[in-house]
């Protein structure tokens, strides 16, 4: 007999349990904000959405944490525009951004690995383990009104 393992993704507590991190109140609050759906933050992003609850956090701490939560997989994060954007979809896929307002979105469709990865050949001596494309251009609404 299989046992579907419950997968609770949306209880951030035993999310931080499982992945070995002590839950602390400021952990759990940053981790209910960005596990709460599939979304691309910036560190500023979040400390302006707990900012609220709290005042005394250091934009360093929000770093720090997410940095933590990236360190065991429950994050990836990516370059844009000079900005790292935390990813709380894990799943393997690539993205678009626009130039013109930040806009990013997934690329879900060719997420699968390719059969015969086309990598450059400098990585010829690589064992790669995933890949990343990012798209950068104008999105539909700014190409509208540029
Ligand atoms: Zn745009
Ligand atoms: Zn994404």
């Amino acid at each position: 007999m299989n046992e579907p393992t419950p997968t609770p993704r949306t209880d951030p507590a035993s999310l931080l349990r499982q992945h070995g991190l002590r839950v602390t109140p400021q952990r759990l609050a940053i981790a209910t904000f960005i596990f709460s759906k599939p979304m691309h933050v910036t560190a500023r992003h979040v400390h302006e959405h707990i900012q609220d609850a709290f005042p005394s956090i250091s934009l360093n701490t929000i770093y720090l944490t997410l940095g933590q939560f990236e360190a065991c997989g429950l994050l990836n994060s990516f370059e844009v525009h000079g900005n790292t954007i935390f990813d709380s979809n894990t799943t393997p896929h690539n993205h678009a951004c626009c130039n013109q307002c930040d806009t990013i979105i997934d690329l879900t469709g060719d997420a699968q690995p390719a059969e015969q990865p086309q990598s450059p050949p400098q990585l010829a001596q690589w064992q790669i383990q995933a890949e990343q494309h990012i798209w950068l251009g104008l999105c539909p609404a700014c190409s509208h009104t540029a």
